[in-house]
């Protein structure tokens, strides 16, 4: 099996890639690992990363492995033997939900972490999808991470799915074995992932450091929650916000 491993190359990221990097090198004993640099040019439509997988395309069992993704060579070893065309080891991705702190400079914090979306979709019944959840077997449109796809399935298609930036690739190539209707099988347990990881994601992140923000309407329960945690952050953090910000009458 050949395996693929995109990353960025910004040390903002070398946290998050460390347990990767780790099992890549036991991955290496037993199967032979490319490395492709992802740069911030989304503009270029034959990117290293595309081309790469291209390039691999039909020799042997393929599986990509998003930076900051890790899993176990039994694992590995189990989604190379499954036979089902494309396979995806399930992981948990967090969407987090930002609160701008009032009276600060677009300081945000995290009031919904580990909210529980897994890294697919799967489809509904009025034709939308909704996001993945632990336990479903297959996934109607998946990512790039901890996926594999089956050798037979590679010769027997080709790859000719939308052209694109590197970013959107995954999209593009889940897109494509949709229509062809073709799923993902999904694997578990969990893969990990650094996202996921406590040290690498506090109660509260800046924007700079931050992977993923998401600001978009709260529901009511999290608006409550979202009301508590920022008046914690405050009261904890009261050098750095001027008092009096949070009215007692809120909460
Ligand atoms: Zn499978």
């Amino acid at each position: 099996m050949q395996i693929i491993y995109p990353y960025s190359p910004l040390p903002k990221y070398a946290v998050r890639q460390q347990d990767a990097r780790r099992f890549l090198d036991k991955a290496r004993e037993t199967y032979t690992v490319t490395e492709v640099e992802c740069t911030a040019d989304r503009a270029d439509t034959n990117h290293p990363y595309e081309r790469t997988v291209k390039r691999l395309w039909g020799q042997d069992d393929l599986m990509v492995f998003e930076q900051d993704v890790s899993s176990t060579l039994r694992k590995l070893a189990e989604m190379e033997a499954c036979e089902q065309p494309v396979c995806q080891q399930a992981y948990e991705l967090h969407k987090c939900f930002g609160v701008i702190v009032p009276g600060t400079d677009n300081q945000v914090i995290c009031v919904a972490h580990h909210l529980p979306y897994y890294a697919w979709r799967v489809e509904t019944a009025d034709k939308g999808f909704r996001w993945g959840r632990r336990g479903d077997r297959f996934a109607d449109a998946f990512c790039l991470s901890t996926t594999k796809f089956s050798r037979q399935f590679q010769q027997t298609h080709e790859p000719n799915w939308d052209p694109g930036g590197w970013h959107n690739l995954d999209i593009r190539i889940s897109r494509w074995a949709y229509n062809l209707g073709v799923k993902a099988h999904l694997h578990y347990p969990e893969a990990r992932h650094a996202d996921t990881l406590g040290e690498a994601h506090n109660l509260f992140r800046l924007f700079e450091v931050d992977c993923n923000p998401v600001i978009e309407p709260l529901s009511p329960e999290w608006i409550s929650l979202a009301r508590s945690q920022v008046k914690e952050w405050i009261m904890s953090n009261a050098a750095q916000v001027a008092p009096g910000l949070w009215s007692d009458s809120e909460t």
